[in-house]
């Protein structure tokens, strides 16, 4: 019998949960919607119930505890979704299933994904960037996720405020991070309530989000050095950014370090919706290897 590997994308709005063969192969899915654990969860225990893998990867929303010697690793900390915050989401699982696991953030997958399967393919490390809902990144350096003591939360760097911006921010820690400048909320908060998508092309708001966006990878880019950068998330559709990106990203870099061509190096997603998936995929298969 073939194995099957499993892998949960946990998103605020709703999970994806998939399983596959060993070529990763998604062989099912199965979207649910994200209301509270025990509703959420029943439904996520179904699936692989009637599915049962060798291995899962799993990325979470977060802030999650990604800490292996914390009493709390393995669960999601200080999310204001309501139920969320302290769930212990891996020990949920293990309880069901015991089977290896990995943990990581949905963003660190999302990278993962895109390294093996996607833009970043052949390199060894890159940053993956959700503009949506909120603002998200995860990375690979060495081949390896992303962490330290905890998981990166590069979504909320604080920003050089862009001389014509005069919208206050709207993250509640600290207002005018990149988050708090750039989601789609913040868009939208800026525009005056109109949705993001009916913005129109040419104005200026995308201008105001290309430097923003841009003064971020060149913070990335002089911590990290990252072989990619590469944006997901609702906002990054408006595919007119990605020039805006790379000019500002030269002038506000200003010569000081030769980058990749610019073009090949701020990029899309390249697997699009499929990017935290096939990342769970792949890292429940390499675990599955190593036990
Ligand atoms: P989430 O972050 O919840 O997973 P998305 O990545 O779709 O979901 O982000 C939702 C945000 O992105 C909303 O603020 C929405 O207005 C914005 N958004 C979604 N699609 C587009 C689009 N095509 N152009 C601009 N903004 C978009
Ligand atoms: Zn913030």
């Amino acid at each position: 019998m073939t194995k099957l590997y499993g892998a949960i994308e946990a998103g605020g709005t709703k999970f994806v949960c998939a399983v596959s063969d060993e070529n990763l192969n998604i062989l099912k899915r199965v979207k649910i919607p994200t209301t509270v654990p025990a509703e959420t969860m029943a439904e996520v225990f179904k699936f692989f119930d009637e599915n049962p893998v060798v291995a899962m990867g799993i990325g979470s929303f977060g802030p999650i505890d990604v800490n292996r010697s914390s009493d709390t690793y393995g669960y999601i900390t200080t999310t204001p979704k309501k139920g969320w915050a302290n769930y212990n989401f891996l020990g949920d699982m293990k309880a069901h299933y015991d089977i290896p696991y990995v943990w990581t953030t949905d963003v660190n997958v999302a990278a993962y994904g895109e390294l093996k399967k996607g833009s970043a393919q052949g390199k060894n490390s890159c940053i993956y960037l959700t503009v949506g809902t909120g603002v998200g990144g995860g990375g690979v350096v060495n081949g390896q996720l992303l962490e330290g003591f905890g998981h990166p939360e590069m979504g909320h760097i604080i920003m050089r405020r862009h001389p014509e911006d005069t919208y206050q921010g709207n993250c509640p820690y600290h207002h005018d991070c990149l988050e708090g400048l750039c989601a789609g909320p913040a868009v939208e908060g800026r525009a005056g309530g109109i949705k993001a998508f009916d913005i129109p092309k040419d104005a200026k708001d995308w201008e105001i989000e290309a430097y923003y966006l841009a003064q971020a990878c060149v913070d990335y880019t002089v911590i990290l050095s990252p072989e990619k950068i590469i944006f997901g998330g609702g906002v990054s559709k408006q595919d007119q950014l990605f020039p805006m990106i790379r000019k500002s990203f030269a002038e506000q870099m200003n010569g000081y370090l030769k980058t990749p061509d610019l073009d090949d190096y701020i990029v899309h997603v390249a697997l699009g919706d499929d990017a935290g998936i096939t990342g769970c995929l792949l890292l429940a298969q390499e675990e599955a290897a190593k036990n």
